[in-house]
């Protein structure tokens, strides 16, 4: 049976994992280690490099590597690597790449499937630009599993009592709490908090303040000015300076000539350190009793606080939990790996594999409408109406009904609002669509909306006239701010070219299943032709050849709509890759 492995895409380091054949769970080692970085470059001779070679060349070539790429998902923006231009889902592509096929040398077999995870608080349109990595990675993710929930499975794996945990996730760049209750096999997440921008990367960004302050003080010089070779050395020396401090009571930051003939040369007491991240840890405290009450639990409730991700290292962490909830956090197994891990049982799980738990997953957003109504005694057309409350346990569906407004209204905008506002637009906006058509009725016309969230947290939207069933159905794949994700849009334009203009009719939809499935076909193909040219310099001319035909053959396939020979070339793609990048 093939593999479904596990992996924690993070915003430092990457992990990847599979469920052995004994039920329990293993990492596989990148290049010697379990932790692999999260950083994509180029090397000088514009090469394709992906973590430890890139992490290596942070310092020296800081202009040609991306770190923290995870704070972008989602976003419909672009970074400059060499002279590409490429999307956030494309470079985290090159790390689920490089996982991708280490895993496969190392079990011996091509790894096509996977469980990705991501924090909690990953909105809908974070969770589908991790699912668009994967797809450019060459991998089907069959789940979207959020962080902590995978590490309350990995942690339940090894323990057989029902308990109440606190799953506590502070990474590098997000945080996020979790409350998870475990009973007789079932793990199902209550509630969960967090922040999507809070993590050991702020009590970086903190130390660099302070030692960029002194240094002025000290040399009338501003570090941060003193250009990216030197900024980027001040940052690796702090980074290393915050981790010391996690075991020791003082660190030395030492590096010669930083700017011009100046040495950095200082010491942090970590009394000095913890004051300075006090109140961002405040912050993932009062989450944690955020957490709390939407559980209805009292702290003393808990039976399990699980510490996941580096920054939990930090020994303030602990403390703070034992001064406000009064009990130890739990430190047995490894807080880098107990994600992966989690996801590596969930893969198996899926896979058919019998294993001790099974996952119940919820949302942290409430996602609803905007209707026209009376609101503090007056009426608005921007009252928002939740449908999916949030911390409901997924895959939900939930159906409301509303009416029309007008007598002989042949339309409806049904727009899709996150939040918990009473004012739509105080809420996010996540989409919207129209229906037209409508049967010409007096104003009431009941109208059924109905709101389908999958286990991915992938929102699906139906609206329906109750009298005649005409019905609309869309996918809502919108980010906050309305614009489609930059990789969604090219897949969309591509598979609007290829089918032509859509009637009226064609709109009335319950989406079908082979345009998704056209969508994971070209945007596989797209992502294999980015792997292959950034693949195309350093390899030898047959290869290099043999590379361009196929590449042109899936291009040629794409065009004439193809799609069992766009499969194969897939495949054939896939394979050769696999190979060169060995
Ligand atoms: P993760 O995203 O879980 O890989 O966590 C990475 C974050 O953990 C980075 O900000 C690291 O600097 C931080 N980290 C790793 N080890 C330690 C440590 N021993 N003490 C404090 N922070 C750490």
């Amino acid at each position: 049976m093939e593999m479904i492995v596990g992996i924690d895409l993070g915003t430092t380091n990457s992990e990847i994992a599979i469920l052995r054949g004994d039920g329990k769970a293993e990492v596989i080692p990148v290049e010697g280690e379990f932790i692999m970085p999260s950083c994509v470059g180029l090397d000088p001779a514009g090469k394709l490099i992906v973590g430890h070679t890139a992490r290596n060349q942070m310092v020296s070539h800081p202009e040609n590597t991306i770190l923290s790429i995870k704070r972008r998902m989602g976003e419909n923006t672009t970074v400059t690597l060499g002279n590409m231009s490429m999307s956030p889902e494309e470079i985290s592509s090159f790390i689920l790449a490089k996982l991708k096929s280490e895993a496969g040398k190392h079990l011996e077999c091509p790894i096509t499937r996977a469980v990705i995870t991501v924090p909690a608080y990953f909105d809908d349109a974070q969770r589908k630009a991790t699912r668009d990595a994967g797809a450019l990675a060459g991998l089907e993710v069959l789940r979207i599993i959020n962080e902590p929930t995978a590490a309350a499975l990995a942690y339940e794996a090894g323990h057989e009592e029902n308990q109440r945990i606190l799953v506590y996730d502070l990474g590098g760049g997000t945080f996020d709490v979790s409350l998870v209750i475990v009973e007789n096999g079932v793990v199902e997440v209550k509630a969960s908090h967090g922040d999507t921008h809070l993590g050991g990367d702020d009590f970086d960004r903190l130390l660099i303040d302070h030692v960029t302050r002194i240094f002025n003080e000290k040399h009338g010089i501003h570090l941060m000015n003193s250009g990216l070779r030197a900024v980027n050395r001040l940052w690796v020396a702090l980074e290393k300076a915050k981790r010391t401090l996690s075991d020791r009571p003082f660190a030395v930051i030492k590096e010669e000539f930083i700017s011009g003939d100046h040495h950095l040369d200082m010491e942090i007491s970590r009394d000095d350190y913890e004051e300075m991240i006090r109140p961002l840890l405040r912050k993932t405290m009062d989450a944690v009793h955020a957490c709390l009450k939407d559980a209805l639990l009292l702290p003393k409730a808990i039976d399990k606080i699980i510490l996941v991700g580096g920054a939990t290292r930090t020994p303030l962490v602990s403390r703070m939990f034992e001064e406000e909830i009064g009990i130890e956090p739990h430190h047995e197994i490894n807080p880098d790996l107990i994600v992966a891990m989690g996801a590596a049982i969930q893969g198996a799980a899926i896979g058919g594999v019998k294993t001790k738990s099974i996952l119940v997953d919820i949302t942290p957003y409430t996602f609803g409408t905007r209707v026209i109504a009376e609101h503090e005694g007056m009426f608005t057309d921007n009252f928002f109406v939740p449908v999916i409350k949030r911390n409901s346990p997924l895959p939900i569906s939930k159906e409301e009904i509303f009416y029309t407004h007008l007598d002989n209204q042949e339309q409806i905008l049904v727009e899709i609002y996150q939040g918990e506002a009473p004012l739509a637009s105080d809420n996010i906006f996540i989409g919207d669509f129209w229906i037209k058509g409508l049967s010409k009725a007096g104003a009431g016309n009941p109208i059924l909306l109905n709101l389908e969230l999958d286990v991915n947290g992938i929102l699906k939207v139906t609206a329906k006239e109750k009298i005649t069933g005409l019905s609309k159905t869309v996918t809502m794949d919108t980010t906050k701010a309305g614009v489609a994700t930059n990789l969604e849009e090219k897949f969309r334009n591509i598979s609007a070219l290829l089918e032509g203009a859509k009637t009226q009719d064609d709109e009335v939809l319950h989406q079908p299943t082979d345009a998704a499935d056209k969508n994971t076909l070209i945007s596989r193909a797209k992502g294999l032709r980015k792997r292959a040219e950034a693949m195309k310099i350093g390899i030898n001319e047959e290869d290099a050849a043999e590379l361009s035909h196929l590449l042109e053959q899936s291009r040629q396939a794409i065009a004439g709509q193809e799609w069992e020979a766009v499969e194969k070339l897939n495949e054939s793609l896939a394979d050769m890759l696999f190979y060169l990048e060995d």
